[in-house]
C-alpha cells in the first residue's frame, strides 16, 4: 500500500474536502481522513439540517396565517417525522454529491479518525501516512458551560436538538447568537412555547446595535420571549435566571458558542476553517481553503454573516457601534416589493465615509442574497456615486439597496 502523499488532510468539512478538490485539480495525490460522515458539521448537524427545518416551519407559519392573504384553510397540522425524512434526504443527496465529486478528482477518503503526529506524517488505524504537506480541519464541537453540561435529554445541544423526534411543548434556548435565534424561530413556527436567555445587553450581540433592537421588537410581536443580561443555571429541571425567576421548560438549548477541536498544534502544518477559531462560518472554511491552495486571497473583514428565518438578517463590514459614519436606513414598509410581500417589518441600512461603503445591515426577506449584493460592491471599491448610477429592478428588495444610497 503506497501511504505517500502529496497532500493529506484531516477532516471532510468544508475546509477540508474544499482543499482536497482544489489540490487535486492542481494534480496533487490527496488523502483525506474524516471519522464521521463526509461534509462536516455544516452539512450532517449545522447549516443544512437547520435550515432544511427552518424553512418547513416557516411553511407552516404562513399555511396558519394564510386568511390574512385572504386564503382559507382548516387548522394546518404538521408532522415532524416527515419533516425530519425530507431533512435527512437532502442532507444524504449532498453528502452524496460530495462524496462522488471526491471520487471523480481521486481523492483517497479515509473513514476513520486520524492524527498529525509531524509536520510531515499522519497516523490512522495504526497506518503511517507520508504527506509533503499537512492541512488540519478538523472542525469544532458545542461549547460546554460549567453548571451547564450536556445531557441529550433535558440540557441540550445544537447536535442534540437535531435527535429531537417529537418536539417539546416549552423550551428555554441560552444563548442568542445565530444558532440560539434560528432554532427559536422554529420552535416558535411551529408552536412550541420560546423563551431565550441572552448573557448581553441585547439579542444576537454580534451584530449591528439596530438589527438586534430589531430582532427583539419582531420577536416580541412574534410572542418569542427573551431575557437579555441575564444568566441561567439549572436546578432540578428547573431554569433558575440572575433575576430571581424560575421556568419549568420541558427542554433547554444551550447554544453559547463553539470550540476548536484541537489538544495541541503542530509548527509547518496548515490549520484551517472552524479549528482556527476564528470565524466560525462556512463560507470562511472554505474560502480559507481556496486561498491556501490556490493563492486567491480574500478580504476576511469583508466575510458577510447571515441568521435565516423571515425576516432574514444579514450583515457586512462595520457596524454602527464600530465608530462615526453616515448612514442611511430605508425602512421595508417604503418597498412595493415588501407591502406586495406582507413583509414590512425590517430595514436595509447601509453606513459609508467619504463615499465609500463600510458597511450594510439588512433585515429583510432575500437579506442573503441582498448582502452578496455589497459585499460585491465593497469588495471591488464600487462607491455611493457608482451604485447610483446603477438601474435596480422594480418591485424588489434591492431597491432598498439604490433607495439607501441616495441618501449617502
Ligand atoms: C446548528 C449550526 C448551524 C450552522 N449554520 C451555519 C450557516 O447557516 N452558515 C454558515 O456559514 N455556517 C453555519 N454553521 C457553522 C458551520 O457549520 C461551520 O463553520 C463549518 O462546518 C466549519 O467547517 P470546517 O470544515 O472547519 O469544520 P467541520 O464542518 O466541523 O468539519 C470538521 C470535520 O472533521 C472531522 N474530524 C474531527 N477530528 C477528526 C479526526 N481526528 N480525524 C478525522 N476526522 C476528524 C469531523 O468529524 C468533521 O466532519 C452552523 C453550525 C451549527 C452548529
Amino acid at each position: 500500500m503506497d501511504t505517500h502523499y502529496d497532500l493529506g488532510i484531516i477532516g471532510g468539512g468544508p475546509a477540508g474536502y474544499t482543499s482536497a478538490l482544489h489540490a487535486s485539480l492542481k494534480g496533487k495525490k490527496v488523502v483525506l481522513f474524516e471519522k464521521d460522515e463526509i461534509g462536516g458539521v455544516c452539512l450532517n448537524r449545522g447549516c443544512i439540517p437547520t435550515k432544511s427545518i427552518l424553512y418547513v416551519s416557516e411553511i407552516y407559519k404562513k399555511v396558519k396565517e394564510a386568511e390574512k392573504y385572504g386564503i382559507k384553510t382548516s387548522s394546518p397540522e404538521y408532522d415532524y417525522h416527515k419533516v425530519l425524512e425530507r431533512k435527512n434526504g437532502i442532507v444524504e443527496r449532498l453528502r452524496k454529491g460530495i462524496e462522488l465529486a471526491l471520487k471523480n478528482a481521486k481523492v483517497d477518503v479515509v473513514k476513520s479518525s486520524a492524527t498529525a503526529i509531524s509536520q510531515t506524517e499522519i497516523e490512522s488505524d495504526g497506518i503511517l501516512y507520508n504527506c509533503d504537506e499537512i492541512i488540519c480541519a478538523v472542525g469544532s464541537s458545542p461549547k460546554i458551560i460549567k453548571g451547564l453540561e450536556f445531557d441529550g435529554e433535558f440540557l441540550l445541544s445544537s447536535d442534540d436538538v437535531l435527535n429531537l423526534t417529537k418536539l417539546p411543548k416549552s423550551i428555554v434556548i441560552i444563548g442568542s447568537g445565530a444558532i440560539g435565534i434560528e432554532w427559536a424561530r422554529i420552535f416558535s413556527n411551529f408552536g412550541v412555547e420560546t423563551i431565550i436567555v441572552e448573557l448581553a445587553e441585547h439579542l444576537l450581540p454580534i451584530a449591528d446595535i439596530e438589527v438586534s433592537k430589531r430582532i427583539e421588537r419582531i420577536f416580541k410581536s412574534q410572542g418569542i420571549k427573551y431575557y437579555t443580561n441575564t444568566t441561567a443555571s439549572v436546578k432540578d429541571k428547573m431554569i433558575l435566571l440572575s433575576n430571581g425567576e424560575v421556568i419549568n421548560p420541558e427542554k433547554v438549548l444551550v447554544a453559547v458558542g463553539r470550540t476548536p477541536n484541537l489538544i495541541k498544534k503542530i509548527k509547518g502544518i496548515n490549520y484551517i476553517g472552524d479549528v482556527k477559531g476564528e470565524i466560525q462560518l462556512a463560507h470562511y472554511a472554505i474560502k480559507q481553503a481556496i486561498e491556501n491552495i490556490d493563492g486567491i486571497k480574500f478580504d476576511t473583514d469583508l466575510t458577510p454573516s447571515v441568521v435565516y428565518g423571515t425576516p432574514e438578517i444579514a450583515w457586512i463590514g462595520k457596524r454602527e457601534q464600530d465608530g462615526e459614519f453616515k448612514k442611511s436606513l430605508i425602512l421595508l414598509s417604503a418597498l412595493g416589493k415588501a407591502q406586495c410581500d406582507g413583509e414590512t417589518d425590517g430595514f436595509i441600512k447601509i453606513l459609508s465615509k467619504e463615499g465609500k461603503i463600510l458597511g450594510a445591515h439588512i433585515v429583510s426577506p432575500e437579506a442573503s442574497a441582498l448582502i452578496q449584493q455589497i459585499a460585491i460592491a465593497m469588495n471591488n471599491n464600487i462607491s455611493v456615486k457608482n451604485l447610483k448610477e446603477i438601474c435596480f429592478a422594480h418591485p424588489t428588495y434591492s431597491e432598498g439597496i439604490f433607495d439607501c444610497v441616495q441618501k449617502l
